[in-house]
C-alpha cells in the first residue's frame, strides 16, 4: 500500500478524499503529521494555494502530497466567499460563523433568487517540493438563505447542487461524494497518482 499525505487539518476533506480513492492508498493528513507544517495561505487563486500547501507539507514529507484548496462561489455576491471561503467571517475555519455572514449578505445583496453559485476545489500534488500535477472541479448550483440539514461541513447545509432538491447537508455522504467538486478533482487526481504508483 502507498501512502499519501492530504496536506490538511480539515477532518472533513480528508474523510471524503478517504471514502472516493481506492483502497489503493494509505490517506493520513496533518492532524498525524505535527511535524508538517501548514503553511499560510496567501495565494490569490485556488490554485496557488493548494501548490502553497502541497509544496510545503512535501519539503517535510517524503511521500506523496495531495493537497485540497477550495470553496464557495455566488455570482450575487461577486464570486464571494471564493479563496476566502474558510474565513469569510474573520476565523479560519468557523463553519457556522461563515455560514451566518453567507446569510446576511445574501439578503442584502438586493439579487433575486435563484441566487447561481459554484463549489470548486483544486487539487495540487507534489513530491520532494514540487508540484507535479495540478486538478480541479465544480458543481454548478445554487444557494438558499437558511440551512436544511445537519450533513456534512462548510457551507453544505446552504447549497443545493443542480439536479436535486435537497442541500448537501440533506443529501446522503454518497451523493455528495459522486458529484461533488472535490470528487471530480480527485477523479482526476486519482489517475495521475495511479501513474505514479504503477
Ligand atoms: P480551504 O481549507 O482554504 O480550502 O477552505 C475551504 C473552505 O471552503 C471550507 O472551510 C468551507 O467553508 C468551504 N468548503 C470547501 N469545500 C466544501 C464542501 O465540500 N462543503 C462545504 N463547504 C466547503
Amino acid at each position: 500500500m502507498h501512502s499519501l499525505l492530504i496536506a490538511t487539518k480539515n477532518a472533513h476533506k480528508t474523510a471524503e478524499i478517504r471514502a472516493i480513492l481506492s483502497e489503493a492508498w494509505e490517506v493520513s493528513d496533518l492532524t498525524v503529521h505535527p511535524e508538517v507544517p501548514a503553511p499560510e495561505e496567501t495565494g490569490a487563486t485556488f490554485e496557488e494555494n493548494a501548490r502553497i500547501k502541497a509544496e510545503a507539507a512535501s519539503q517535510i514529507f517524503s511521500g506523496i502530497v495531495l493537497s485540497d484548496d477550495s470553496g464557495l462561489e455566488v455570482d450575487a455576491l461577486g464570486g464571494e466567499p471564493g479563496v476566502q471561503s474558510a474565513l469569510y467571517a474573520g476565523t479560519h475555519g468557523d463553519d457556522a460563523a461563515n455560514r451566518a455572514r453567507l446569510k446576511r449578505e445574501l439578503l442584502a445583496c438586493g439579487v433575486p433568487q435563484p441566487w447561481r453559485a459554484r463549489f470548486r476545489c483544486t487539487m495540487a500534488i507534489a513530491q520532494s517540493g514540487r508540484t507535479i500535477a495540478v486538478c480541479d472541479g465544480r458543481v454548478e448550483g445554487r444557494v438558499i438563505s437558511e440551512e436544511r440539514g445537519g450533513g456534512g461541513f462548510g457551507y453544505d447545509s446552504m447549497f443545493i447542487p443542480d439536479g436535486h432538491e435537497g442541500t448537501f447537508g440533506v443529501l446522503p455522504s454518497e451523493v455528495k461524494n459522486g458529484l461533488s467538486h472535490r470528487a471530480r478533482a480527485l477523479a482526476k487526481a486519482a489517475v495521475i497518482l495511479a501513474g505514479i504508483r504503477a
